[in-house]
């Protein structure tokens, strides 16, 4: 959409890990930041999402709410993953259309290409092969999310857009136990370990998929230079190129928190898809690089968590 430089730019979902992020990301930007919160707009109800937008007048809507979760999360509860991210997804597209809204950036995930996609996957490996059972609940609703861009594009010429984050952390990520993703897990189960002197700590599956990980800070600042300078119809992927297995990333964890204790896989549980590496090239070209290392992030990530949790006791 060019400048940010005066824009009104509505965040849905300013309070998830996203959504939060690019608000102190924005605030850094001569533009005009919209929120909403979601007592107040239920972002599966198209008829009350259009009278905001109709009253609110944004140039543009950076997309960042969803239902998110883990990989046992996602297993064993699909519906929400399925139900609410296409509920929001249609509502939200339908109404900034009959808002006349020319400006959307949908964020999906990568989760949304195929399991069995060549390494390191491009954005047109998208619906080349079967999802991964795990997650597919999520990565369905995500599809229809990036085909209503593409629609609304084809049919009415709509400046609207979608981006693929690769697996994400940060400050402001959810820390549960049960419905976290694995990077939050470990932290918050490694460091529990630690504390109570606990020999061991289980870790989930074999240890041995590989993960790309993104501090959402600088996910953040890729979101903003593709809001700025990136129009297609096809998606565009947001990455680090820093890829590692849940084994190594376990025991980097361990190492930043001090734990010393031994790191027990539990196969019971699942692997999900093998590796998930996102192939950048449509990012490198618009110039964006990563700035924040991974051993860097997790650090600082692992000292918000502290302090979140030392807040909440005092
Ligand atoms: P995925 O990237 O969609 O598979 O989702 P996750 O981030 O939830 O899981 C990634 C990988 O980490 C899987 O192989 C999990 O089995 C593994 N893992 C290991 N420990 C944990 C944990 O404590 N929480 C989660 N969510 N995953 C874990």
């Amino acid at each position: 959409m060019g400048k940010i430089a005066g824009k009104r730019i509505w965040i849905a979902g300013h309070n998830g890990l996203v959504g939060s992020a690019m608000m102190r990301r924005l605030a850094r930007e001569a533009c005009d930041v919209l929120t909403v919160e979601r007592s107040r707009l239920d972002l599966t109800r198209q008829d009350d999402v259009a009278d905001f937008l109709i009253e609110s007048r944004p140039d543009a809507i950076v997309f960042c709410a969803a239902r998110v979760g883990g990989i046992l999360a996602n297993d064993t509860e699909p519906v929400p993953f399925l139900l609410d991210n296409l509920q929001m997804a249609t509502s939200v597209f339908a109404a900034a259309h009959a808002a006349d809204v020319d400006r959307i950036l949908y964020l999906g995930s990568s989760c949304v290409y195929p399991r069995d996609a060549a390494q390191p996957m491009a954005e047109d490996a998208l619906l080349t092969g079967p999802l991964e059972a795990t997650n597919q609940w999520y990565a369905i609703a995500k599809i229809a999310g990036i085909k209503l861009a593409q629609a609304y594009r084809k049919q009415f010429g709509r400046d609207y857009v979608s981006a693929m984050p690769t697996n994400l952390y940060g400050p402001g990520d959810n820390f549960d136990l049960a419905t976290s993703h694995v990077l939050p897990g470990l932290i918050a189960r490694i460091h529990a370990a630690h504390e109570r002197g606990a020999p061991s700590v289980p870790i989930w599956g074999t240890g041995t998929p590989r993960r790309e990980f993104l501090h959402v800070g600088d996910c953040a600042d890729a979101l903003v230079c593709v809001l700025r300078d990136y129009s297609d119809a096809m998606p565009i992927n947001i990455g680090s190129g820093q890829e590692i297995s849940i084994a190594e990333l376990a025991a980097l964890v361990a190492e930043i928190v001090g734990y010393r204790g031994a790191l027990v896989f539990d196969s019971g549980k699942p692997d999900g898809t093998p590796r998930k590496l996102l192939d950048c090239s449509r990012l490198d070209a618009l110039g964006w690089r990563p700035a924040i290392g991974l051993r860097e992030g997790i650090t600082a990530t692992y000292r918000w968590y502290r302090n979140t949790l030392e807040r909440r006791a005092a």
